[in-house]
């Protein structure tokens, strides 16, 4: 868990990590969550003159923000935890915003990381799968039922890889940094070999690492073709464990897509900026945002 007291602008005044503490389960996880947000509290009571006057936080799997409850995670084993109740009973009655991580991270990315304020943008991170948070005026649509933006279950090769999704094809059983790492192993021979790896025998004219780097990165232009059509974004902010490729990611990303655009308007494509603090960060701007929008709370 990565935690931070945060300025109106964004500014970081403190920051800091604990484990989640899966291992002894479910509830024991948020557990962790109330504590760690019950001493950064006290930290900035007792470091910064007055205790936060709200409270974000950001959780993965699906969240009904609305209702402030964390419906479901597989890799936490929650089912429908009313987050929002508790960190708010926690925090002396503090306003609690929930969100989505990835749309989360999305919503700092677009507004004071790599998207700097864009109207438009998409954020698409390469990690472990592929999500993607769409960005309108300043806040991340979620959709009807809290699925909006998950790009890598486009199917961009039909018929082929199955999916833990059900569904074979998918964008991120090709061109996530998972997706990568096991395509270059098996390419390489050097099963302890990832996609960073790949990255380097690219970078150093290896053929083989050109030829599976190229197939994530077409698998990605299709995929990001598909949104952009769909969604006409001012920015693609590209982030996750694959974007550290930098340029050796972004340079033929950047002509792949613009190989397959015809009418569409081609939008700027940059690497993520916030790294892994986008999550916190976005916590944070949702809790400010919950203070501007609220007359009785910013009246105090
Ligand atoms: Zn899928």
């Amino acid at each position: 868990m990565k935690a931070a007291l945060v300025g109106a602008d964004g500014e970081l005044l403190h920051q800091a990590r604990r484990s989640t503490g899966r291992e002894r389960g479910p509830d024991s996880v948020v557990e962790s969550i109330l504590a760690f947000a019950a001493d950064l509290r006290a930290h900035g009571e007792e470091h910064l003159g007055e205790p936060a006057a709200a409270a974000g936080v950001a959780v993965p799997g699906i969240v009904d923000a609305d209702r402030g409850i964390a419906a479901y995670a597989a890799n936490l084993g929650w089912r429908d935890v009313p987050l929002r109740k508790l960190l708010s009973e926690r925090l002396h009655g503090a306003p609690v915003a929930l969100g989505h991580d990835v749309r989360t991270g999305g919503l700092a990315e677009g507004r004071i990381g790599a998207g700097q304020g864009a109207d438009r943008f998409l954020f698409v991170p390469l990690g472990t799968g592929i999500a993607g948070a769409i960005g309108i005026d300043g806040r991340v649509e979620a959709g009807a039922h809290g699925f909006a933006g998950e790009i890598g279950h486009v199917v961009v090769r039909p018929g082929g890889a199955p999916c833990p999704c059900g569904q074979h094809g998918c964008l991120e059983r090709y061109a996530s940094a998972a997706a990568v790492s096991e395509a270059w192993a098996e390419a390489s021979g050097d099963r302890e070999a990832d996609a960073a790896d790949c990255a380097k025998a690219v970078d150093s004219g290896d053929p083989r690492a050109r030829a599976v780097w190229q197939d994530a990165v077409d698998a990605l232009a299709d995929g990001l073709v598909t949104a952009l059509t769909l969604l006409d974004p001012r920015v693609l902010i590209i982030g996750g464990g694959l974007a550290e490729a930098g340029e050796t990611l972004f340079t033929p990303l950047r002509a792949a897509v613009e190989r397959r655009v015809t009418f569409q308007k081609l939008p700027s494509i940059v690497p993520a900026a916030l790294g892994d603090t986008a999550g916190c960060l976005g916590a944070g701007l949702l809790a400010w945002d919950l203070l501007a929008t609220t007359p009785e709370v910013s009246a105090r």
